[in-house]
């Protein structure tokens, strides 16, 4: 069992990469942190 950092939840599974400085994320938080990163790189 996992809580997420960023949303508090309970999980399963964390996620977790060098985006989320290795702090394990749920899956909805990590997706969402992902989608606005690919936001940004759009953007310019
Ligand atoms: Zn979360
Ligand atoms: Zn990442």
């Amino acid at each position: 069992m996992t809580i997420c950092k960023k949303c508090g939840m309970k999980v399963k599974n964390g996620y977790d990469c060098e985006h989320t400085n290795f702090d394990e994320y749920c899956k909805e938080c990590y997706t969402e942190l992902h989608y606005y990163m690919t936001e940004k790189e759009n953007i310019e």
